[in-house]
């Protein structure tokens, strides 16, 4: 048994930071990330065999639990034949028929690897067939770490305080225009301002990657009409929202069709795979049938094409999404109300499979501006409290937290159990 304090420090020899993604390493909560043994349904395990509620879920593609029975089988029975061919499968046309059938607008898909790559093709499709540069974003979402995308980006850039990276060239951030998330006004602003200069405008429909922010009433509405209006391809980013917030993304829940989607995490069932889709006018302007380029060694691989078509199939059973939906209403209601009874000021917001708990008297959070408000080091103390008691939230007040099937009663009850003690010595 070695702790994770020992594999922290020789992590560090040989790997950046300890980590292979940088908000694994707890900067911004501080203190040692665990390191993960083996996990099983709605728990995680860690090197030294303590057990913790976990509400990461591999930041989102673990909807069913880990180590799902009908995942892990379909993976097992895939690996005999073959681990990469580089040419093309039946499993693949399976799963492109699958989430064409689940995501309406999409009429044609592509799978690459992540949730980067998916975005990233997306935006130099959008570009091509466009024939025009900028690109719009939203100040506080992230949508992977291509260069383009990481100006005034989320996530890890966010906690650690870099609002976009060295090393993206400024002739290329010069393209992204950042606008308000909620504030229709500053993207008719950056519309008005280039009128036939703007290719796409990309969003996160639930924002997850500055904790939870729920779009406002008619906002996503507000953009497909200025797309529209503009001539520019809108991109829904689901990568986190996709078959979690409804079956068919937020895209389904608000009632909103854009050009192109991005997918990642759950369509991979835990494997790498994301994927980009939407109008065949548009998606057939990629190689081979158009001139964009985008390929990779390994998209449509066939271990995790089975792994995404059982992950998507057993989600897809009458239920689980109001069960998700339900589960995570009372965990973020059970927050709000031990918080109230402690006087501490908190304000949660959820929406399907996804919540977020923001320190601040604000009654909502709307943008990025109303997150930088929020207490930081509050949430810091929640998290360690909760850790301590075997609670594994994200590690980060900049993200969203994540339900899964596999999470019971007894789970939820023993969370709220925490969260109670964790106030109560919070006050
Ligand atoms: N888009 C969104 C909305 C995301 O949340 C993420 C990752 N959290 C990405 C894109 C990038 O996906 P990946 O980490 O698989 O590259």
């Amino acid at each position: 048994m070695t702790t994770s304090h020992a594999l922290f420090e020789k992590a560090q020899k040989v790997i950046p930071g300890g980590v292979n993604s940088p908000v694994r390493a707890f900067k911004g909560v501080g203190g040692t990330p665990i390191f993960i043994e083996k996990a099983q349904g709605a728990y995680i395990f860690d090197s030294e065999g303590k057990r913790y509620i976990d509400y990461v879920g591999s930041w989102g593609p673990m909807v069913l639990g880990h180590n799902h029975p009908t995942i892990i089988d379909a993976v097992l029975k895939s690996i005999p034949n073959g681990l990469s061919f580089g040419a093309p499968t039946a499993k693949e046309i399976e799963l492109a028929e699958l989430v064409c059938k689940l995501v309406p607008s999409i009429e044609l898909v592509r799978m690459v690897s992540s949730g980067t790559e998916a975005t990233m093709s997306a935006i130099r499709l959008a570009r091509g067939y466009t024939k025009r540069d900028k690109i719009i974003k939203f100040e506080g979402c992230y949508h992977g770490h291509s260069d383009s995308l990481l100006v005034k980006a989320g996530s890890g850039a966010l906690t650690l305080g870099q609002p976009s990276s060295p090393g993206v060239p400024e002739d290329f951030a010069k393209h992204t225009l950042t606008c308000v998330y909620n504030d229709i006004n500053s993207v008719k602003a950056a519309f008005e301002q280039y009128p036939d200069q703007i290719a796409c405008l990309i969003i996160e429909p639930v924002a997850g990657n500055m904790n939870c922010i729920p779009p406002k009433e008619g906002f996503l509405q507000g953009l497909r009409e200025l797309c529209t209006q503009y001539g520019t391809v809108f991109i829904i980013d689901e990568v986190m929202t996709g078959f979690r917030v409804a079956l068919g993304g937020a895209q389904t829940y608000y009632g909103v069709t854009p050009d192109l989607t991005t997918l990642g995490k759950i369509i991979g069932g835990g494997m790498p795979v994301g994927a980009f889709g939407g109008k065949k006018e548009i998606m057939e302007y990629i190689a081979p049938t158009g001139p964009v380029y985008q390929a990779g060694t390994l998209s449509g691989n066939p271990i995790a094409m089975a792994a995404g078509l059982a992950c998507l199939t057993e989600l897809s059973k009458s239920g689980n999404q109001e069960k998700l939906a339900n589960q995570t209403q009372i965990l973020a209601q059970g927050f709000k109300s031990l918080a109230d009874k402690h006087n501490i000021p908190l304000c949660v917001q959820y929406v399907g499979g996804m919540f977020g708990i923001f320190f601040t008297e604000q009654e909502k959070v709307e943008n990025y501006q109303d997150v930088a408000k929020c207490d930081a080091e509050k949430f810091n103390t929640f998290f360690h409290k909760m850790l301590k008691q075997g609670i594994y939230l994200a590690p980060s007040a900049f993200e969203a937290g994540f339900m899964s099937l596999a999470h019971n009663e007894e789970d939820i009850t023993l969370t709220l159990k925490a969260a109670d003690h964790a106030f109560a010595e919070m006050k």
